[in-house]
């Protein structure tokens, strides 16, 4: 029979928000897969803790994944630990479990820290329904149509983001969402220098354009205003076919989806997006 993979996340920045439940955890595996074991290794101290550890990073998931899979199926128990957070959001681990679903090995997540949970929640902003989308990527055309993919996106947008990138991605969300789209800044959670400042996109870049950004970020960004219904232009209607086409409809359902959600005429739209 296989052994269990366990996903145990680990402090964000707070030892204190280490749980009983993921101590447990660690401590009964017959092993660890860490994203790096230097970093596990101090978290395994502070625990009193002594495991067989392997690596499992972005790096060797095919090769690394495999050979904890295999142990997996010959019966052995792994917890899977990344540097910081819950495994597989932004980290690896995403594939591992997917394989493991894959073949029937059972997967089992314990809850614990998440900076995208903990930002959301003392955000401030809408949480009925949002949307996380991670880092941005650094590859221009990428990035671009990540966000244009955004731009009438009316659900609370979370990202992550690291100091080095902080100035240049407020300036790009502040380009497609406008400088008085609300942000709320989530800096160094759970840590001794936690800050939480509700601001605005623009306000956020000229403070960032004069002030180096230390820790690390959770940007949360308020969703669009819903359009009041009948003063949707072709524009809203364009920005709107084309976040549906990042989704994967075709040009025609996209059009016809975009065209009645926003009270368009469907032939308008889809000209404009023809000539596009
Ligand atoms: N798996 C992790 C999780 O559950 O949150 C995320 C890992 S991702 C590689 C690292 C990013 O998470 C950082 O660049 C930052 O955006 C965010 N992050 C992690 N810890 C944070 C903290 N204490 N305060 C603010 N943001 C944090």
């Amino acid at each position: 029979m296989s052994g269990t993979l366990y996903l145990v996340p680990t402090p964000i920045g707070n030892l204190g928000d280490i749980s009983r439940r993921m101590a447990d955890t660690l401590e009964q595996a017959d092993f660890i897969a860490a994203e790096d074991t230097r970093v596990t290794v101090k978290l395994l101290n502070h625990l009193g803790l002594k495991k067989p550890m392997v690596p499992y990073h972005r790096h060797n998931t095919g090769t690394g994944g495999q050979a904890i899979l295999d142990r997996l199926q010959a019966g052995e128990s792994c917890a899977l630990v990344t540097d910081a957070g819950t495994p597989a959001i932004s980290d690896p681990g995403e594939e591992l479990v997917a394989q493991c679903a894959a073949v029937g090995i059972p997967v089992c997540a314990v809850p614990g820290p998440c900076a995208l949970v903990t930002a959301l929640s003392v955000s401030g902003q809408p949480t009925g329904r949002f949307t996380f989308e991670g880092f941005l990527a650094m590859n221009k055309k990428n990035r671009k149509a990540h966000l244009e993919s955004l731009r009438g996106e009316e659900r609370t947008m979370i990202f992550y983001e690291a100091p080095h990138k902080l100035a240049a991605t407020l300036q790009d969300l502040a380009g497609t969402f406008g400088e008085d789209r609300p942000l709320t800044l989530c800096r160094e959670l759970t840590k001794l220098h936690e800050e939480v400042s509700r601001t605005t996109l623009g306000q956020a870049v000229a403070w960032y354009g004069e002030n180096a950004p230390k820790g690390e970020f959770v940007l949360v960004v308020r969703g669009a205003e819903p359009l009041p219904e009948g003063e949707a232009s072709v524009e809203d209607g364009l920005a709107l076919v084309d976040r549906l086409r990042g989704e994967g409809l075709s040009l025609r359902d996209a059009v016809k989806r975009a065209a009645k959600e926003l009270g368009l005429s469907r032939n308008e739209l889809y000209d404009a997006a023809v000539k596009l």
